[in-house]
């Protein structure tokens, strides 16, 4: 729930379809997103986990259903999709910065061309951010300039520096070197404890553990099971829930 007590979820997703060609990718999903809350996704790979997070956004439309989004009904066209999307951020698997900006301005793009935000103010938020997520000093570089770690981190401050509603996080470490999982998993949990509302596709059990507040596990396009972290690890309930965890643990 926000400060201002709006207890209306911030988004739902009724009876849910997606097919590609002949493929059901996303059937009939059903989940709902409260503010402030962190879920947790996880399943295995093709499981349709990436479709579900793009559809939230509308990079994917959906053939059955509906999403509502803050009170709006999807699909948004036109201006109301350029908000949406400023309003839902995305983290994806490969960092995808611009390779051919600054790390600044990476971060000051979307609010400077899309918010209309005058650059000394995106300039000056930008850096409060880079500093919010460890990385103020390389702001001047360029993406390869850095770690893979670090080009996380500034997608993180990237997308918060739209002031987004929810944040999609779409295997945000999956990328990484081991010894950069960490560094980019301490900056969501920060966003978490601050109360961003976050659905995160991931395997990190940790992560999910000390910040989720609900696992979903998907398989085979469908929410096969919805549990707390700890009823999910330790008391998973249906076998395909049970055999994933026995994989990755
Ligand atoms: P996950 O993220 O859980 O691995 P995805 O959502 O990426 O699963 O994919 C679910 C299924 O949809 C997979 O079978 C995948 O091959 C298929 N798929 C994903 N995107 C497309 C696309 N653009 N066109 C056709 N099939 C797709
Ligand atoms: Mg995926």
């Amino acid at each position: 729930m926000t400060e201002n007590g709006d207890a209306t979820p911030l988004v739902q997703l009724e009876n849910v379809n997606k097919h590609f060609g002949s493929l059901h990718v996303l059937k009939d999903i059903n989940l709902t997103v409260s503010r402030g809350e962190v879920l947790v996704v996880i399943g295995p790979s093709g499981g349709g986990k990436s479709t579900l997070c793009r559809t939230i956004n509308r990079l994917e439309t959906i053939d059955g259903g509906r999403i509502v989004f803050d009170g709006n009904v999807l699909p948004a066209e036109g201006k109301g999709l350029a908000r949406l999307r400023s309003e839902v951020g995305m983290v994806f698997q490969s960092f995808n910065l611009f390779a051919h900006k600054t790390i600044r301005e990476n971060v000051t793009l979307g609010p400077t061309k899309v918010r209309g935000i005058a650059r000394d103010a995106a300039d000056k938020r930008a850096m409060e951010l880079l500093e919010r997520v460890g990385i103020a000093s390389q702001a001047d570089k360029y993406p390869a300039q850095l770690s893979g770690g670090q080009q996380q981190r500034v997608a993180i401050a990237r997308a918060l520096a739209m002031d987004p509603k929810m944040i999609l996080f779409d295997e945000p470490t999956s990328a990484l070197d081991p010894e950069m999982v960490q560094e980019v998993l301490d900056v969501m949990i920060g966003l978490a404890r601050d109360g961003m509302t976050m659905m995160v596709v991931t395997h990190e059990m940790g992560f999910a553990r000390r910040a989720a507040h609900r696992v979903v596990f998907m398989a085979d396009g469908q929410i096969a099971e919805e549990n707390t972290p700890d009823e999910f690890f330790t008391n998973a309930q249906t076998d395909r829930a049970r055999d994933f965890l026995s994989k990755i643990l």
